[in-house]
């Protein structure tokens, strides 16, 4: 079972303003901005204004504008950084056991690099 939200947690705090980020984009639905430890030249992390703990909690409470607006500017973000000739990689990690460390969704972009096979 998924946890209760906790509005504590840091990406919740960036929402709110209360902690600093490099934004990326903003919209309505999600916010974007630089991942504080980038594993690629391009690592942007991309999370819904809603509360909601992983990718399993939203898939299954977000209302369809909510999923579709997320879904669009993930898209929109890879786009604008000019990540789609090259190709990119989108990662989500939902729960402790897959190294999910903050719990707000959010989907990690990864690009700006040959990114190789993916490691189990
Ligand atoms: P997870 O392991 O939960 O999938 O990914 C969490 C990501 O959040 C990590 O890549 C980590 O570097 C990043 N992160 C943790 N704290 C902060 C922060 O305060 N600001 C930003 N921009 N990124 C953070």
């Amino acid at each position: 079972a998924t946890l209760p939200y906790d509005d504590t947690n840091i990406f919740a705090r960036i929402l709110k303003g209360e902690i600093p980020c490099r934004k990326v984009y903003e919209d309505e639905y999600a916010l974007a901005f630089h991942d504080i430890a980038p594993q690629a030249p391009v690592h942007i992390l991309v999370i819904p204004r809603g509360a909601y703990v992983s990718w399993d909690d939203f898939s299954a409470r977000a209302e369809p504008a909510e999923i579709a607006g997320f879904v669009r500017a993930v898209g929109k973000v890879a786009r604008d950084q000019g990540l789609v000739g090259d190709g990119y990689r989108l990662l989500a990690n939902v729960g402790p056991a897959a190294g999910q460390e903050v719990a707000h969704l959010h989907v990690h972009i990864f690009g700006g690099r040959p990114l190789g096979p993916m490691l189990a």
